[in-house]
């Protein structure tokens, strides 16, 4: 077996905290560099809190939560984080000035080897490598929101992107348990933001247009054809019906189906009144404080399930 990569982290926010955390419950060791003091000093205990949870829910980490923290090890010098450094994975801010100024830092700062990667939802990779010397060790790596839980990673070429450089960071992520797939084009939001942000411009539509209340589009969603997801996507589902019925169908929907380039009227007259969703316990719905802990526990609750059941597969003790 291969020594554990030494993993740098870039930003422990929402998903810095957690990507560090999947490379320390993998024996890697990791330095997670974050220039705000207050998120910086409680970077651990969220992913101790993370941690905890989850093995309350069942999931066997086959080490001490102790043991996988004492990997993690919290910095506001990046010189320090890169110096011996395999990757860097970068989550801060979603700014393109500033994670270019980064990979330059990265570039210059990391082993000749190392691997940079960023986990942008959306800003092409090729832009934010521009003022990089080394382009070619830059890649895109899109987790998705808990990146502890959600096995999906996007592992995107960017134009200088060398394929070894492509081919370790994938394994890698097949290592620590993630379930990597290849996007072969730096496209604006990758393949899966491009998707979830298509149904939600048609979700948003059919609010605007008045053709059924903002609660109605969730309970369609969840009672009908969300139920297959999980199972089917639509290209498997698409050669379930027959691709005669498909083609059919678009032949008649598509030109009524919302292609505007602007957002929905209904969101930015929302945004505009403050109405923010949880933030502001009204958006799209109302939100009072037990029904928003309600719902992120609800969710938290299932894709612990998921990743418990996946685990117990991979162990081959599936019943
Ligand atoms: P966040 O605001 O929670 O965290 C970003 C962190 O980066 C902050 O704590 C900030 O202080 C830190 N930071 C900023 N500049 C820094 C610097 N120069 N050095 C060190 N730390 C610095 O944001 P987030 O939600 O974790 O998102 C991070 C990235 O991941 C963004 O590019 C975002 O688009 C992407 N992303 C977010 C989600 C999501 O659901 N939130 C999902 C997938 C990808």
């Amino acid at each position: 077996m291969s020594t554990p990569e030494r993993i740098t982290v870039v930003g422990a926010g929402l998903m810095g905290h957690g990507i560090a955390q999947i490379f320390a419950a993998h024996g890697h060791r990791v330095w997670l560099v974050e220039n705000n003091p207050e998120v910086l000093n409680t970077a651990k205990d969220r992913v101790h809190a993370n941690l905890t949870n989850m093995a309350e829910h069942g999931i066997d980490f086959s080490r001490d939560i102790d043991e996988i923290l004492d990997y993690i090890s919290t910095t506001d010098d990046l010189a320090t984080a890169c110096e011996d450094c395999g990757y860097v994975f970068e989550a801060v801010f979603e700014n393109l000035e500033l994670k270019q100024q980064i990979f330059a830092d990265l570039d210059r700062l990391c082993p000749r080897k190392a691997i940079l990667c960023s986990n942008t939802s959306v800003i092409s990779i090729t832009e934010i490598a521009e003022k990089a010397k080394h382009r070619e060790r830059i890649v895109g790596t899109h987790f998705w929101n808990p990146p502890y839980l959600i096995p999906l990673v996007e592992v995107v070429r960017a134009a200088e992107s060398a394929d070894w450089c492509i081919t370790a960071t994938y394994d890698l992520l097949a290592r620590v348990g993630k379930h990597p797939v290849h996007v072969h084009k730096d496209v604006p939001g990758f393949v899966g933001n491009r998707l979830q942000h298509a149904l939600w411009r048609e979700a948003f539509a059919i609010i605007d247009e008045g053709i059924c209340d903002p609660a109605t589009v969730d309970e369609v969603i969840r009672n009908g054809f969300g139920l297959r997801l999980p199972i089917l996507g639509p290209v498997e589902t698409a050669d379930m019906v027959g691709l005669d019925l498909t083609l059919a169908i678009h032949n008649y929907i598509l030109k009524h189906l919302n292609a505007d380039p602007t957002p929905s009227t209904t969101l930015q007259a929302k945004v505009k009144a403050g109405e923010l969703g949880f933030k502001s316990g009204s958006g799209f719905l109302e939100w009072s404080e037990s029904e928003i802990a309600e719902s992120r526990a609800r969710l938290a609750n299932y894709l612990i399930s998921v990743f418990a059941e996946q685990q117990r597969q991979s162990k081959g003790g599936a019943k």
